[in-house]
């Protein structure tokens, strides 16, 4: 028999927000008179003998330059749960929009696991360079995650894969080109960090997604993939909903138990 699966927590570190935006951004073609509040945010998770985190934040520079309200480098935010940036050594990039890419100077000594799939649009794609691209780009950190190809300190993944026994990478295009999410065995079962496939909770209980999306059908086929993978619904954890912060237990300033 196999070992059993080793128990991971996963927490939610808040690092800007809360920021204000009409609901139709956050969620499709509704309510483009009202608006709606969202954080920024990057995550840990941790078991016995491994750390990852999911995403790197903004870089304090790029903050300043977008001028984002609420904005904590998250090298301090991660300190407060005994995390030291620089001696980080595993990151999951979700996907390399600036949000979720930027801070990735914050540690020089991570290994970074994304799609092939994700770093050939964002990075070599020239469709990638076009306006409503660029929106989402910050071109420093691109910059940096372009040279570190051909390092040991990238690894280019090709849809699902399991990195270590109970976390496992979810191929799940639709917000982006190759955007992954990450499968977590934890004490309820089977949770996701879906980081931007969703932006709200909201948009997985009504099947509707976020405005930012590349591929409708690609997020719906998405969407019925982690649905049959995740242990219950409320286990899939968006990008950006304010209740991360507002409604789980606080472990720290800015930091939540998510499960
Ligand atoms: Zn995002």
């Amino acid at each position: 028999m196999p070992p059993p699966l080793p128990i991971y927590k996963i927490y939610a570190v808040k690092y800007a927000g809360p920021l204000k935006s009409s609901v139709a951004m956050v969620l499709w073609n509704t309510d483009w008179e009202k608006t709606i509040e969202r954080n920024y945010y990057l995550w840990v998770i941790q078991g016995e003998n491994e750390t990852f985190l999911v995403d790197c934040g903004v870089a304090p520079s790029l903050a300043e330059e977008r001028k984002i309200s609420g904005y904590v480098n998250p090298a301090d935010v991660l300190r407060k749960i005994g995390i030291e940036a620089a001696e980080v050594r595993k990151i999951i990039l979700t996907h390399i929009n600036f949000d979720h890419i930027s801070g990735i100077e914050l540690f020089p000594k991570a290994t970074i696991y994304v799609q092939e799939r994700e770093f050939n649009f964002w990075i070599k794609d020239p469709i990638a360079k076009k306006p409503p691209f660029l929106k989402f780009t910050d071109p420093v950190g691109n910059a940096y995650l372009a040279n570190l190809e051909g390092t040991d300190r990238l690894v280019l993944l090709r849809g699902d894969q399991v990195l270590v026994p109970g976390i496992e990478v979810l191929l799940a295009p639709g917000h982006s080109p190759g955007l992954q999410v990450v499968s977590v065995h934890t004490l309820r079962g089977t949770a996701i960090v879906g980081s931007d496939c969703a932006h709200l909770f909201k948009n997985y209980e009504e099947e509707i997604p976020s405005s930012f999306i590349m591929d409708m059908i690609a997020w719906m086929k998405s969407y019925e993939k982690l649905k049959s993978k995740v242990s219950s619904l409320d286990l899939l954890f968006p990008g950006h909903d304010l209740k991360m912060w507002t409604d789980y237990p606080k472990v720290a300033e800015d930091i939540t138990r998510l499960v």
